[in-house]
């Protein structure tokens, strides 16, 4: 007796599905590793997504990759642990709660420091989890019960002792060093946090006096009211035309203040007149140079933005305020030389998009250099790997000329610096716990630095911190160093070259043994998505319309490592064809089970097209071990896919079709060839594999489990794989698509029987075996093999395959007079076609006055119909 059909839903659902899987996962405990000392662990340590976040498709690539890597290890029997967390996002998250209260009409200056950080944990308490709840609907099998936040009391303990560990080794240092500025968020940023746009402005030529005298000399610059904070003019010492210039003097507009012009070898002599204006305080390049030459250093900005004391009449005023009023009055004194428009790129703070300054401040900076070497080493020299290896010479040469990293951020939501002040002595105390009393003169007086670190501080130690660092652990002892960190390229050195510097700093091992790096996702047309140009995709709404499966499919099927991905709407339907194509076959097996079924085909009695399936699919298997095993995951995924609608779907579930109702009924290989796709599908695609297995499982007679993200990925069977078979069925799906694509191109109706004979010699057993099913598959009857040396009859189209012959009589498949009337009908349009081009491409006055491509496209035109005209005659020789 048949199964019931109505019991699998005809379509496949996948939001029921999804939901219902999931939590049966997660009540089962299957994310949580069972430690096992004998046997080596797989480690992936979750890029923690900010607190604010709503769920991007970099998000859901980074997820559907690192679940592909963690459910495959799983599947193969190595305890696997995938840790989530959340990073506090410092910036980030101070910025949202700042625009909240700007709706409330307060801001957090009147709240207080206090009153700020308990809204901040509130928001987060709030809103903190929906992050972690939208990865949830992408299948990722972490570990939630070790999902950690950098502001845990673990992390936190882990920020304060390794700050203190590098200030008491010399490290860590405060001093004054220019820094990316935001005016609004009143915070030194990091270079990460500022985005470059190009920004229409100008070029002001501006003449400085030279004192003793009516000379001049001219600077060009894009940011005018700088000009107050100069305290140099800089030429190139080979640039003969300032020759006479160098140890002058020089007296700012306006306010008056006499500078020195100095030569040095960084002026470019090409750039405006030669002769460069020096502001340390306010350009980095300046900075290098103005202490290369011991130059003052005189800033002019209050950390709003407007101009301070230090820019005389200015004072008070907002920066752009400033510049039209100052180049006013330069135009007014005849200091202005000309003004040229100029597209330049200006840093905006990526927060609050308010343009950034380059600003001198006394800042904690970690001296990097001596953490980069063991860094470099541990890459040279192979310890970590970096996938694709392309970018191994971009982290080499970003740590082998690396700067000083600014870590102080003048924000309230972070980890505060462990630093304090004794207002009596004046001690610098740095410590992991808050001091009770100053450790040289027992003052209680002490007061912590205001400042917070960078986010990226707290990031750095993510792979050790949240295994339990500094305590000496379980979890560190077993899991730490990680197995592979999966990220994008694009943070590279912010991120992963850091932790590695950091991971060797704290615990003396590697973080992990390999970083994989993804590409950016695009759209169809390769562009960058951006809200601006609204082809921004949302992963929630994709999943609500296509399902999970599909989109981790569109994803990542095809993708290779550090490549950009392109996704669209047509690769998206592509995949959900492929859930229910899965979906239909499945049910179509399912639907043909009575009895419990064996999964295991006994060797003797296979036929040809069992053994060819059995073959294929232990080859894939084969392929798919090896292109897992080097990352190759995307490969692997269009492989199975490819083989699983291609050829088992395509063509063994076609013709195993005819033999259901046989003596011998292929149920064994259709079970066991499903049943293996799916645990080989299942780390792609796990909910839809779930769905099916579960019900499959029930059919089948053994035990097989709980669960298919449980059961053990296949492994290829050796003695499956069948040359002959493969190359016989070959032949045999030959002359099939053979014989279809002449019933198309003669537009031979699809119900319609047509005559064909088949001449092979070597193939000859294999296709009588396979009459039945060529017949069936290529709606022919009768189906006649013959030798390739016997007799055939004439007027017949003839294909010659690789193995066989296809010949199909002319008459069967059409209306011989219909058909010679409409080719000759045909041919006598392609002749006058052709003659009209001919005359048009002799034309001299066409030649002569037409665009080149207008004429290109007639001689295009003209071979097009000139190539259709030899087909058509022989379209028209075969039915004489
Ligand atoms: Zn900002
Ligand atoms: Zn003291």
């Amino acid at each position: 007796m048949s199964r019931n059909l109505s019991e699998i839903p005809k379509a496949y659902d996948p939001h029921t599905v999804e939901t219902r899987w999931y939590q049966f996962w997660m009540d089962r405990g299957y994310f949580t590793p069972a430690i096992d000392r004998q046997k080596q662990p797989f480690v992936i340590i979750m890029p923690p997504p900010n607190i604010t976040g709503e769920l991007h498709l970099g998000h859901a690539l980074t997820a559907t990759l690192e679940d592909i890597m963690a459910r495959w290890h799983r599947m193969k029997g190595e305890p696997t642990l995938w840790l989530p967390g959340m990073d506090h996002a410092g910036i980030a998250t101070q910025f949202v709660v700042e625009q909240a209260l700007a709706r409330e009409g307060t801001t957090k200056q009147a709240l207080g420091r206090d009153k700020f950080l308990e809204r901040v944990w509130e928001w987060k308490r709030k809103y903190g989890h929906n992050i972690a709840e939208q990865h949830k609907r992408l299948g990722t099998s972490c570990d939630w019960s070790r999902e950690r936040f950098t502001m845990d009391e673990g992390p936190s303990r882990a920020v304060r002792t390794t700050f203190a560990r590098l200030y008491h080794k010399g490290l860590i240092y405060r001093g004054e060093r220019i820094i990316n500025w935001c005016p609004r968020c009143v915070t030194a940023i990091s270079d990460l946090e500022v985005e470059y746009r190009d920004t229409p402005g100008h070029f002001w030529y501006v003449r400085y006096h030279l004192k003793g005298g009516d000379d001049f000399i001219t600077v060009a610059t894009t940011r005018p009211e700088t000009i107050l904070g100069d305290t140099a003019v800089a030429v190139n010492p080979q640039d003969k035309r300032h020759k006479g210039v160098v140890g002058k003097t020089a007296i700012l507009p306006v306010i008056g203040r006499e500078i020195p012009i100095i030569a040095d070898d960084a002026v470019d002599p090409a750039f405006g007149t030669g002769a460069v204006k020096i502001t340390p305080a306010h350009d980095p390049v300046d900075f290098e140079v103005g202490q290369a030459h011991g130059l003052p250093t005189v800033n002019i900005l209050n950390p709003d933005g407007t101009m301070n004391q230090n820019a005389g009449p200015y004072d008070k005023a907002d920066r752009y305020a400033c510049r039209e009023q100052l180049v006013a009055r330069l135009e007014s004194e005849g200091l202005l030389v000309k003004v040229e428009p100029h597209q330049h790129s200006v840093g905006h703070c990526c927060r609050c998009g308010t343009a950034v300054e380059p600003w001198v401040s006394q800042q904690w900076f970690v001296r990097i250099a001596a953490l980069a070497i063991p860094a470099i080493d541990a890459v040279t020299d192979g310890r970590i790997r970096i996938i694709p290896e392309r970018f191994t010479k971009v982290y080499l040469n970003w740590l082998e000329n690396i700067k000083d990293w600014c870590i102080s951020r003048q924000l309230w939501w972070g980890h505060r610096i462990p630093v304090w002040y004794c207002g009596d002595c004046g001690e610098v105390i740095v410590s992991v716990d808050d001091p009770g009393g100053c450790t040289k003169c027992g003052s209680s007086k002490l007061e912590q630095d205001p400042d917070v670190l960078d986010t990226w501080f707290s990031s750095a130690l993510w792979p050790h911190s949240t295994l339990g660092w500094p305590d000496d652990t379980e979890d560190l002892g077993y899991f730490y160093p990680t197995s592979v960190m999966e990220t994008g390229y694009d943070i590279l050195f912010f991120w992963v070259a850091r932790m590695i510097m950091m991971g060797l700093e704290n615990t003396g091992e590697i973080p992990f043994h390999t970083v994989y790096l993804h590409g950016l996702i695009r759209d169809d047309k390769g562009e960058k998505m951006s809200k601006v140009k609204g082809n921004v995709l949302n992963p929630l709404k994709l999943i609500d319309q296509y399902g999970t499966d599909a989109l981790r499919h569109a994803l990542s099927t095809g993708s290779s490592p550090g490549n950009d991905i392109r996704l669209s709407t047509d690769k998206m339907e592509a995949a959900r064809n492929f859930a229910n194509k899965l979906w239909n076959a499945s049910r179509f097996i399912l639907g043909n089970i009575s009895e419990k079924v064996s999964d295991k085909p006994s060797p003797d009695g296979l036929a040809l097209e069992d053994r060819w399936i059995l073959s294929r699919m232990n080859r894939l298997i084969a392929d798919v071990h090896q292109l897992m095993g080097d990352f190759h995951f995307g490969e692997a995924q269009r492989q199975v896919h490819d083989f699983v609608w291609g050829e088992f779907c395509d063509w063994y579930i076609e013709i195993a079709k005819l033999r259901l109702q046989g003596e011998n009924p292929p149920l064994p290989v259709l079970v066991n060839v499903l049943e293996t796709s799916l645990r080989l599908l299942h780390p792609f695609m796990p909910f839809i594999t779930e769905e099916i297995w579960q019900n499959l499982k029930g059919h089948i007679d053994r035990d097989m489990g709980g669960s298919i993200m449980m059961a053990p990925y296949p492994v290829a069977d050796g003695p499956a794989l069948d040359d002959a078979a493969e190359s016989a069925m070959e032949v045999v799906i030959d002359v099939v698509r053979a014989i279809r694509n002449t019933r198309a191109e003669f537009k031979v109706e699809p119900s319609k029987w047509i005559e064909a004979l088949l001449a092979a010699d070597d193939a000859r057993p294999a296709i009588e075996a396979q009459a039945q099913a060529i017949e069936a598959l290529a709606r022919v009857k009768p189906l006649t093999v013959i030798g390739t040396g016997d007799g055939r009859p004439d007027n017949c189209k003839t294909i010659v395959l690789k193995g066989a012959e296809v010949i199909l009589p002319m008459a069967g498949m059409v209306d011989l007079d219909a058909e010679r009337m409409r080719l000759e009908r045909e041919i006598a349009e392609n002749q006058a076609d052709i003659a009209r081009l001919e005359i048009r491409l002799k034309d001299d006055k066409f030649l002569s006055r037409a665009p080149q491509h207008v004429v290109e496209k007639e001689r295009e035109r003209l071979a097009v119909q000139r190539d259709r005209a030899a087909r058509l005659r022989e379209r028209l020789a075969e039915l004489v």
